[in-house]
């Protein structure tokens, strides 16, 4: 990578999941970060072990309003922008649509013009979503998607589909120089307990040796992605030199059942927890797999963990976390 230790990374969604593992392996490499997070989802205790940290800053807003003046003030420079600020998950994202919605639009705008302004590298985190429920298998960038506009994912959906609009018009017009990352499910630590997706869900649950829930049949497939390789992922598109400019899939191609991930987690944790099925949430995508091969050609990148390895981990804090939470004391 070029430029790393005069880099200067703005995260937008710096306090999230993702967010988080992204800013420790952008200090780790010597760059200067700026984390810009409302909190909505995030937590501070993500970022808690860099508050002594000098090349570390959090600044608190939400992108859906202007910027704050000292981010907006040209004296503070930065050279990527990384725009991961939005809820992922759909119970989140789902409860203020609207929010989620002018997230991705009207924030991504003013992240993209705050690119521009410093002549900046700006990244989008997109996602899998904007497939919808695919009709191709597995996914590939030139697939335009099948989405419900007007389901209760479409907030994400068509929020993150016009944030890719607007990033690519800003790179066809010469304005900032856009990379975007398709992201599929990923997990590990830093997922949230009350995150509401399956791989937290399942995994509470069988620590707490409650009833394990499964949407639908369970027959529904997923990829899931440790987040490690996810974060080398978006490092290597952010800072590749190709000519490459479109959409690229990340993700870890390896899909399973749902019920079969659910099963995975029981084995492992020796919970006595049994399954109890649920009603499928309306427009649940029904299989998805990313087609990787643009990853591999441009960025040379692909997955690494594999999925024992890295439920092995995430098992390991949600335990931390229910250990913590039970030494607390009674207030
Ligand atoms: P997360 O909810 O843990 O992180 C999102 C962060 O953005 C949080 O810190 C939240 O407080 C912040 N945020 C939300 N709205 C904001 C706003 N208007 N202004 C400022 N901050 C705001 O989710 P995550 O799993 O870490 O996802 C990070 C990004 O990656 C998101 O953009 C998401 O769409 C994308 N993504 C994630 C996945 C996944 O499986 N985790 C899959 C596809 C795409
Ligand atoms: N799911 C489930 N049980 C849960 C949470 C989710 O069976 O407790 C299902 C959900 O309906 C979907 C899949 O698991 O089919 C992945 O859901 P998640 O919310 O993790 O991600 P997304 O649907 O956004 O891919």
């Amino acid at each position: 990578m070029t430029c790393e230790n005069d880099a200067i990374a703005l995260v937008a969604g710096g306090a999230g999941f993702i967010g988080s593992h992204l800013i420790d392996a952008l200090l780790g490499r010597g760059w200067r970060v700026i984390c810009l997070d409302n909190f909505q989802t995030g937590r501070f205790d993500n970022v808690r072990h860099l508050e002594r940290e000098p090349r570390f800053d959090v600044c608190e807003a939400d992108i859906i309003d202007p910027l704050p003046v000292r981010l907006a003030r040209s004296r503070v420079p930065i050279t990527h922008v990384f725009n991961l600020a939005c809820a992922a998950s759909p119970p989140h994202y789902q409860a203020d649509p609207e929010h989620t919605l002018l997230t991705s639009v009207v924030g991504t705008h003013h992240l993209l013009q705050l690119a521009e302004q410093r002549g900046a590298r700006f990244l989008l985190a997109s996602t899998s979503e904007v497939y919808g429920d695919p009709e191709v298998h597995p996914q590939q960038e030139s697939y335009w998607g099948h989405v419900n506009p007007i389901g209760p994912r479409a907030c994400y959906d068509e929020g993150k589909r016009a944030a890719e609009t607007l990033s690519f018009d800003f790179l066809r017009t010469a304005r900032v120089d856009v990379r975007v990352a398709r992201i599929f499910n990923t997990y590990g630590p830093r997922m949230r307990a009350d995150d509401g997706r399956v791989v937290s869900n399942v995994i509470t649950q069988a620590l707490a040796g409650d009833d394990i829930t499964i949407y639908g049949s369970g027959e529904q497939t997923r990829s899931f992605c440790y987040v490690d390789d996810l974060v080398d992922g978006l490092l290597r598109l952010m800072t590749h030199e190709q000519d490459y400019r479109g959409a690229i899939n990340l993700g870890n191609p390896h899909e399973l059942k749902v019920h079969e991930l659910a099963d995975l987690v029981v084995a492992m944790t020796g919970t006595r927890s049994i399954v109890s099925y649920k009603p499928l949430p309306i427009d649940d995508p029904r299989r998805r797999r990313p087609d990787i091969g643009i990853a591999r050609r441009v960025l040379g990148w692909s997955p690494r963990v594999h999925l024992e390895v890295g439920l092995e981990k995430t098992i390991a804090h949600f335990a931390a976390e229910a250990r913590a939470a039970a030494d607390l004391p009674f207030v």
